[in-house]
């Protein structure tokens, strides 16, 4: 897995990560897997858009794709 990945461009791996997200979040909501320290299910998180950076409130910090968590020590599950 490695060596192709290395040859990807940086779009294209942070592409590549955000797709993986988005995969272990579907995951994770169907209860396939229980992964739950990402940074797309904690309460800190605000998601970007096309035009705006994702935003962590605890760490008071623009979050770019690069950024983004899948096991952050200081996570807390969004419950709804
Ligand atoms: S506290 Fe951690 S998991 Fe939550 S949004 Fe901030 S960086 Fe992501």
């Amino acid at each position: 897995m490695q060596t192709p990945i290395n040859r990807l461009g940086l779009a294209d791996k942070e592409n590549l990560l955000m797709s993986l997200m988005d995969i272990i979040h579907y995951l994770n909501k169907t209860g396939v897997i229980t992964i739950q320290r990402m940074c797309k299910t904690c309460v800190y998180f605000s998601p970007g858009s096309d035009t705006t950076h994702h935003f962590c409130r605890l760490l008071n910090q623009k979050l770019f794709d690069k950024d983004l968590r899948i096991d952050c020590p200081e996570h807390v599950l969004v419950t709804n």
